[in-house]
């Protein structure tokens, strides 16, 4: 990065707090490495269900090496091409029905997702009403939801919906949730949950991924150092708006989520002295680079790497994949 600006420039000065870790995770790395390594084996089109992680710009630089992205399996005409689902995961009546069509799936579901479908497979097995904490709509939710039968899984968004919760067996209850949450709200969600159903089963914490918790711990640590947050992520990328919510309620008086550079509103930010910039899980570093570049423009930007952890977590690509490598 080359944001090291402090130069004899009139600009202002800027100190900027860069979070680490931030940006990609091993679940995203390993989805985009999928399509790529899917388009360099079977050459394209490759068809990706949904967008294979939440960033347009990642979307659009696959698109331009030829994928071809669909919301449903129905927009696929027949087809020997490879038919790849998103890392958020997918119901299970999508690899059924893309069998039923002879289509050949790879699936780039994150295994930290994949993981929480096995809990809801194993306590549904096991006879107890599950709870799910997540948000309704979100693909991740609606995979995991769609891994049991209808009425299988209930879902609980807030701690108000945890107060109000009527399972139908009190006493034969677990509780999942998504990966991408807010660490305390979830943690606050939980705690009302085994007030009411202290024999409710779950997860030692919850299921909220590693790389989730760590970009928050990474925001918490800096928002009350900076006047203001940019965090670069896509408004539909959950991850990357809880990082905004935290960096506001930890202090930071002003925090943006901004895919890219142009999207900046400069009215907002002027006067600051101390940015803290972060990255959503889905969100590439070329665009972290971007945003900073933005800075230099108008101040003179000094950057500091604050880190919170260090992460060496990598997953293996589709065994499909490995096979033919
Ligand atoms: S945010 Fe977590 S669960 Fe989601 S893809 Fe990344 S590692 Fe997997």
């Amino acid at each position: 990065m080359n944001a090291e600006n402090a130069a004899s420039s009139d600009k202002p000065p800027l100190k900027v707090l860069l979070c680490s870790p931030r940006g990609f995770c091993a679940g995203v790395v390993r989805a985009i490495d999928s399509v790529e390594q899917a388009l360099k084996r079977y050459g394209a089109p490759v068809y990706v269900r949904h967008e294979i992680v939440h960033n347009r710009y990642v979307v659009e630089s696959l698109k331009a090496k030829g994928a071809i992205f669909v919301e449903e399996l129905d927009e696929i005409p027949e087809t020997n091409a490879p038919v790849i689902f998103s890392a958020h995961g997918v119901p299970k009546s999508i690899p059924e029905e893309s069998q039923r069509r002879n289509f050949f799936h790879l699936d780039a579901t994150c295994p930290l997702v994949t993981k929480v479908h096995r809990e809801a497979e194993i306590h549904f097995r096991r006879g107890r009403e599950i709870i799910l904490v997540g948000h309704a709509g979100h693909p991740e939710v609606v995979g995991t939801m769609g891994q049991l039968p209808a009425g299988a899984v209930t879902l609980v968004e807030t701690e108000a919906d945890a107060r109000v919760v009527m399972p139908r067996a009190p006493e034969s209850l677990a509780f999942i949730t998504q990966t991408t949450l807010s660490v305390d709200d979830t943690s606050a969600i939980v705690a009302v949950l085994r007030e009411r159903f202290p024999a409710i089963v779950g997860p030692h914490k919850e299921d909220i991924c590693y790389a989730t918790t760590n970009r928050q711990e990474a925001v918490k640590r800096v928002a009350g150092r900076c006047d203001a947050m940019i965090v670069v992520g896509a408004p539909n990328s959950s991850n990357s708006q809880r990082l905004r919510e935290v960096a506001e309620r930890s202090g930071c008086p002003l925090a943006l989520l901004v895919q890219r550079a142009s999207e900046i509103d400069w009215t907002k930010l002027a006067g600051i002295r101390t940015l803290g910039v972060t990255a959503g899980a889905s969100a590439p570093e070329v665009l972290v680079d971007e945003v900073i570049e933005a800075f230099a423009e108008r101040f003179a930007v000094r950057v500091e790497v604050v880190t919170n952890a260090e992460e060496s977590i990598a997953f293996n690509l589709p065994r499909e994949l490995r096979a033919a490598s």
